[in-house]
């Protein structure tokens, strides 16, 4: 039976069990297309990133002997998946299409819909990489209301024995959370960064020639971004070795002279398959089996929460609440993303630091994007649809199923409350803690209303008092209205007057 399969950018599992024999009858198709290029404008080094691991992917399938079409944006005259499919049907008399289920939505009803109309057999495959399937959290949280990501964690860590002895965590306590909270002041020494050598011209020059809009910059040819399997691996075990013994302490902490500490840059080689997240968490529980003396518990179990937990979580969500999700607005804010979230121009340290990191490298770490760019865009009221464009363009690890969950739900609250359980918002004082920002901002830290007050300060209290219809009796938010309210009226005024001048000017900051 002549069969066509169809393998997406970010479906690149080097160990699936399609590719465990070869069949001559059967062709894998793959393709940089426009819809795919043009659906966001996307951060330059992601689009290259994408295309150098899917023609990488492509020559590892072909010298195992697989028959693979591939087309080069400029080689294929369809631009989307619906029509490029069904005309390969046609023109390669194909009697079966078969497809890896996409982690997308928009994806996953194209593919319906091809189901519909191609008039030959249609098969869905497992991608097999993720530990629970689409909809396991949808039926775990069955009749409950609230989706408490510690539950099915705690769930998951007792079904795929992960750090556990019997039915009890390893040391007796399952969540190390608050030992991951540690202010990083140079003490111990950074990691050293693994750099590939990769060669982006040709990609850059059609980007261009075919006016392909995108953001960020791409700088020569190394690149600290794997695009095949070796690469990955070769990240999984730098990470493992260097960086895992201070990754749970150090999880919060920002400084201006680095943009990676601790963490492991994963998320790119994961998030389009090409490592897969078992393999990562056992081969780190293995480095913390061999090196007790010097990876703590605290370490190892604060980045398996982030793995089997946060992210197995961020996807379960997004296909239990799809598509009414994505246009959730719970504050019903509307004003635009400040100019500077484009160019990195703004006094404000900690932001300017934010935003650069993300032009230049496609990549910010968790508390850059919730804590800073997250928190400023939902202080400043910005419409969820354009800040969730913007993640969704500028890293490159950044596709729908766990941006759009990690932005409008953990960030900006714009779903009322089925990710987190209020909103991350906070003043100066939680970014001063857990970085060295303030200490080289043009702006005090500690005043709210001077001339040169942080802008935090006073957004931060003003988003309590106009969004008290919505918050007021949010349980978790009560200390912070109290310590509002018990504020002199003269004082408050001053706070609320100092945010509106703020947020008037809010492209000047
Ligand atoms: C507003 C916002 C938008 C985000 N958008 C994305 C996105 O588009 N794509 C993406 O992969 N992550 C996203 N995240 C989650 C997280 O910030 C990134 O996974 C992480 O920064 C990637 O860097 P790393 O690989 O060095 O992670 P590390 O800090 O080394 O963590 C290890 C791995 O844990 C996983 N992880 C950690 N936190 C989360 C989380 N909250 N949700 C899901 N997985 C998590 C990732 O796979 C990551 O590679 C977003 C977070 C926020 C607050
Ligand atoms: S003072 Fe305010 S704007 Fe400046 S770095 Fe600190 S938090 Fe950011």
């Amino acid at each position: 039976m002549k069969t066509l399969r169809l393998i997406l950018g970010d479906q690149l599992n080097y160990n699936h069990s399609w590719f465990s024999e070869k069949d001559e009858n059967t062709t894998y198709l793959m393709a940089e297309l426009r819809s795919e290029t043009d659906y966001a404008p996307h951060h330059i080094q992601k689009v290259c990133a994408f295309f150098l691991a899917m023609r990488e992917f492509a020559g590892h399938l072909k010298n195992k002997g697989h028959r693979v079409v591939y087309y080069k944006l400029t080689q294929s005259k369809e631009t989307d998946f619906y029509h490029l499919i069904k005309n390969q049907v046609k023109e390669g008399n194909y009697d079966r299409f078969e497809y890896l289920l996409p982690d997308e939505y928009r994806l996953d009803k194209t593919f319906e819909s091809l189901k519909a109309d191609l008039e030959i057999d249609v098969k869905a495959f497992d991608t097999e990489h993720f530990y629970t399937t689409r909809y396991e959290l949808k039926n775990f949280f069955e009749g409950k209301k609230m989706y408490l990501l510690e539950n099915f964690y705690r769930n998951l860590r007792k079904k795929h024995d992960v750090l556990m002895e019997g039915s009890q965590p390893v040391t007796g306590q399952w969540n190390y959370d608050k030992e991951n909270r540690g202010k990083y002041t140079g003490k111990e020494e950074l990691p050293h960064k693994l750099l590939f050598e990769h060669s982006t011209e040709d990609i850059v020059e059609t980007l261009e020639k075919e006016g392909v809009k995108t953001i960020g910059t791409i700088d020569g040819n190394t690149s600290f971004r794997p695009v095949n399997r070796e690469e990955s691996l070769k990240l999984l075990h730098h990470f493992a070795e260097h960086a895992l013994p201070l990754f749970g302490k150090y999880q919060d902490a920002m400084i201006t002279q680095d943009w990676l500490l601790f963490h492991s840059n994963l998320s790119f080689a994961m998030n389009v398959k090409m490592i897969g997240p078992k393999e990562v968490v056992n081969r780190c529980i293995e480095e913390w089996e061999k090196r007790p003396d010097e990876i703590s518990i605290a370490q190892i179990e604060g980045f398996v929460r982030q793995i089997l937990g946060w992210r197995e979580y961020m996807r379960g969500i997004y296909w239990a609440k799809m598509p009414r999700y994505a246009t959730k607005n719970f504050f019903g804010f509307e004003n635009k993303l400040p100019r500077w979230y484009w160019t990195g121009d703004t006094n404000m340290n900690c932001l300017k630091h934010a935003v650069k990191q993300s032009l230049e490298k496609a990549y910010a770490h968790h508390i850059q994007r919730l804590m800073v760019t997250g928190n400023f865009a939902l202080l400043a009221g910005c419409d969820p649809d354009a800040t969730d464009q913007w993640y969704l363009g500028i890293y490159a690890d950044a596709l729908e199923w766990v941006e759009i969950t990690n932005t409008r739900g953990m960030s900006q609250f714009a779903d009322g409350g089925i990710v987190g359980t209020k909103p991350y918002v906070s003043s100066a004082s939680y970014i001063n803690k857990m970085s060295n920002y303030c200490k080289s901002c043009s702006y005090s830290h500690t005043k709210k209303t001077d001339e040169k007050a942080c802008p935090f300060n006073s957004l931060y209290w003003r988003f309590f008092e106009v969004n008290r219809d919505k918050l007021g009796n949010n349980p978790r938010m009560g200390m912070m209205y109290r310590v509002w309210d018990k504020m002199e009226a003269d004082k408050k005024k001053a706070i609320l007057d100092k945010a509106e001048y703020y947020l008037e000017r809010v492209n000047e900051l």
